[in-house]
């Protein structure tokens, strides 16, 4: 049995969604699985049900009928009243989950074995060969769940998919040395030049996510660098340009590209408890956005 054999054992991955027919993680059609956990806090974060490394109930407050049933039924009072949920007390029995009548509260995290999520993909396959397009492991930060990741991408590669990694770099080197043995696209997320800015923002310093970008290109696996844009954080022309400037200097970057802020994640920290911290507006400019194509295109980036 040799080290890459993928049937020598069964690992499962917490999981927050599976997305089929995902056309914006890469090319062609793909299926994007979430994983659930990350190691930065952005506080701009659109998917803030995969930052903590553990199932969450989460609450629609629109499907809510305030009938109070998941209150009474909570056998340990982490159930205030009508979905607001004390998180601390919580034990994620289900209790509320199942008698909540309007399907108001579910369980955010679930775990699936690799196997699983294949039969999803083999599904998949013939849109994958139409399009070009083939499985991305998204999250959170994916190569957090590495143990998952040495069971799981040895599979996809022996079913001949392509695979795309999507993460932000905050990880020791040897996990995405590792996983470009077998990706085929890293899509890196690069939020700020300045470690001041990063800091700030996402808890995290980025002296380790440039080097890492740094060093991964010299590995071969081809890579899109994603630059979200949000307002009042990094849209200065200054800190578009110090990016810019760092990834001109590194070979192989086959993709850049530039994403404004949206608000489609805003509610979803309220349906799981989370303060949303971000305050202002966020939206970069239409005329902010144009100029920051301008400067990345000043420094002959492959902008998409
Ligand atoms: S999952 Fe169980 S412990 Fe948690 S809020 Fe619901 S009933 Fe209470
Ligand atoms: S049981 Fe469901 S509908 Fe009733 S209050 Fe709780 S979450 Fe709302």
């Amino acid at each position: 049995m040799g080290i890459f054999d993928p049937d020598w054992h069964e690992v499962s991955a917490l999981v927050t969604n599976i997305q089929r027919f995902s056309v914006n993680d890469g090319p062609g059609i793909r299926t994007t699985v979430f994983l659930k956990g990350c190691n930065l806090r952005c506080c701009w974060c659109h998917n803030p049900e995969c930052i903590d490394m553990h199932p969450q109930i989460q609450f629609d407050d629109v499907v809510c009928q305030k009938c109070d049933l998941c209150s009474a039924s909570c056998p340990n009072g982490a159930m205030r009243s009508c979905g607001n949920i004390d998180q601390t007390k919580c034990v994620l029995c289900g209790c509320c989950v199942k008698i909540c009548p309007y399907d108001a509260l579910s369980i955010v995290g679930e775990w699936k074995t690799s196997s699983e999520l294949l039969e999803t993909m083999k599904k998949d396959r013939p849109y994958y060969q139409e399009s070009g397009g083939g499985v991305t492991i998204s999250g959170g930060e994916p190569l957090l769940q590495l143990d998952f990741l040495h069971n799981f991408l040895p599979k996809l590669k022996q079913e001949n998919f392509h695979v795309a990694l999507d993460t932000a770099g905050c990880v020791p080197f040897s996990s995405l040395e590792y996983a470009a043995c077998f990706a085929d696209l890293f899509l890196f997320d690069v939020k700020a030049f300045s470690s001041e800015i990063h800091k700030k923002y996402t808890g995290a310093d980025n002296a380790v996510i440039l080097e890492n970008l740094r060093r991964l290109s010299s590995l071969g696996t081809e890579i899109w660098v994603r630059i979200p844009i949000i307002a009042g954080i990094n849209d200065t022309g200054d800190e578009i340009a110090a990016i810019a400037r760092f990834l001109s200097e590194i070979p192989g970057i086959a993709q850049v590209e530039l994403l404004p802020f949206h608000d489609y994640g805003v509610k979803k920290y309220q349906s799981i408890g989370k303060p949303y911290l971000l305050r202002g507006d966020p939206h970069p400019s239409e005329d902010f956005m144009l100029t920051a194509k301008r400067i990345c295109s000043s420094f002959c980036l492959p902008l998409r």
